[in-house]
């Protein structure tokens, strides 16, 4: 017998909602692996590679693999004034609307928005210290994940990196001496956002370092806006303990902060440059600013989620308001699925953000491991294994999520 043609077979399939381009690929697939009945499952295999939506019910609030902060948006496909002054009808600047706000929320006096902090650090000491110096302690010189190295990232941008101090105690004499020893132009310092040093450490703080007669800039990855954490019912959670803000770390006299934007600032991918309006008016007209400019979609919803914090809204982010949601309320919406054994859980914040830091939660129990079943749901549910039992974690769950993780478990059992 023939094998059936790649048309007829791909026209088999195209119940499977893809494009027909993708079904003649799986034909393909099938047919010259010897098996056409496999064409479904190749075309289901790339349906599944599609980028989508997920439950997240790890209990981790900023999962690197699921995107870090859950965010929603839309917008209305029309020209929008990205750099035009409705004012003036002249050209504006992508800088006033959401780095605005931002730098409004932080008390900066300016900020701009790039694709993400890793290229708001490079772009910063690109701008500020090509072919000079700058001085990081070398309890610091950390890798945060996915290539981001902070020698490299200083190698890469043209600089040329001072190490000082000692991995686990650095002193204000050495970076005076990184000054007059080494030349150094530019202080940096990295929140250490996904690892801990205890026992016999020191840390130069950044008070202290504005001491010294050199711009500090503090790469925070995090990006907590404020200590005060004003946006939400109850103020600051114990679990964000020692979390620096960036309002209170260029209140300390830090020249320019730099952050992600998709970490516990709760909103889209991108990375934020704020402080010193002459640095960043320097970083501006760097001609990597061009390639590491966010876009007007990114702008967007990163304005909407500014313009939550201002409204002190922590309810409208969604991030937030999976933080404060009430221990209770977990509890009992635990309880609703009405499958499994309730238990208490501990939720993390994730995203390389506040190590060992617990979140109070509540989930479900189901003997066994699910986690493939609940995956190959629509959308997929992706829990957590542990020692043959799988456990669903409500804090990272939206309300509107649980009767379709109800019904999915139910079938589990
Ligand atoms: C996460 C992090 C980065 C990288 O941020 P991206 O937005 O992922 O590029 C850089 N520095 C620190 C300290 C971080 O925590």
């Amino acid at each position: 017998m023939h094998p059936p043609s790649v048309d007829a077979l791909a026209r088999s399939i195209n119940d499977i909602d893809l494009p027909q381009p993708l079904l003649v690929d799986a034909a393909r697939l099938a047919i010259a692996s010897g098996d056409p009945e496999s064409a479904r499952q190749h075309a289901e295999r790339l349906h599944r590679s599609l980028l989508g939506p997920t439950i997240n019910a790890t209990g981790v609030l900023l999962h690197t693999n699921l995107g870090r902060a859950q965010f929603g948006y839309s917008q209305s496909p029309r020209a929008t004034n990205l750099e035009f002054d409705l004012m003036t009808g002249k050209r504006g600047s992508r800088s006033e609307h959401a780095g605005k706000l931002i730098a409004k929320l932080i008390g900066a006096e300016a900020a701009i928005v790039v694709n993400n902090c890793a290229a708001a650090v490079t772009l910063v000491l690109a701008a500020l210290a090509t072919d000079k110096g700058v001085a990081v302690s070398r309890g610091e010189l950390v890798e945060i994940g996915g290539g981001f190295r902070v020698p490299e990232i200083i190698s890469q941008s043209g600089a040329r990196l001072i190490e000082v101090g000692t991995t686990n105690r650095t002193r204000l004499q050495d970076y005076v001496s990184a000054k007059e020893s080494h030349d150094a132009a530019l202080l940096l310092k990295v929140h250490p956002a996904n690892y801990r040093i205890t026992g016999f450490t020191e840390e130069t703080s950044v008070q202290q370092l504005t001491t010294i007669d050199l711009p500090l800039v503090v790469d925070l990855g995090s990006g907590l806006l404020d200590e005060a954490c004003s946006w939400l019912r109850d103020g600051k959670p114990s679990w964000l303990k020692e979390e620096p803000g960036a309002k209170q770390t260029l209140q300390a006299g830090a020249d320019l902060v730099m952050f992600s934007c998709d970490k516990l600032l709760g909103g889209p991918q991108a990375g934020i440059i704020a402080g010193r309006s002459d640095l960043i008016a320097a970083c501006s007209r760097h001609p990597l600013m061009r390639a590491f400019r966010a876009g007007g979609l990114i702008l967007s919803a990163l304005q909407e989620t500014a313009i939550a914090y201002l409204r002190r809204d922590g309810d409208a982010i969604p991030f937030w308001k999976m933080v404060q949601a009430p221990l209770d309320e977990l509890k009992d919406r635990a309880k609703a699925l009405e499958v499994g054994t309730v238990l208490a859980t501990n939720a993390v914040a994730g995203g390389g953000a506040l190590p060992g830091a617990k979140i109070p939660s509540f989930g479900v129990m189901l003997e066994g491991d699910h986690a493939a079943y609940l995956r190959a749901q629509n959308p997929p549910i992706i829990a957590r294994v542990n020692e043959n039992t799988t456990i669903i974690d409500m804090r990272t769950i939206s309300k509107e999520d649980d009767s379709l993780v109800s019904q999915a478990l139910q079938k589990c059992i």
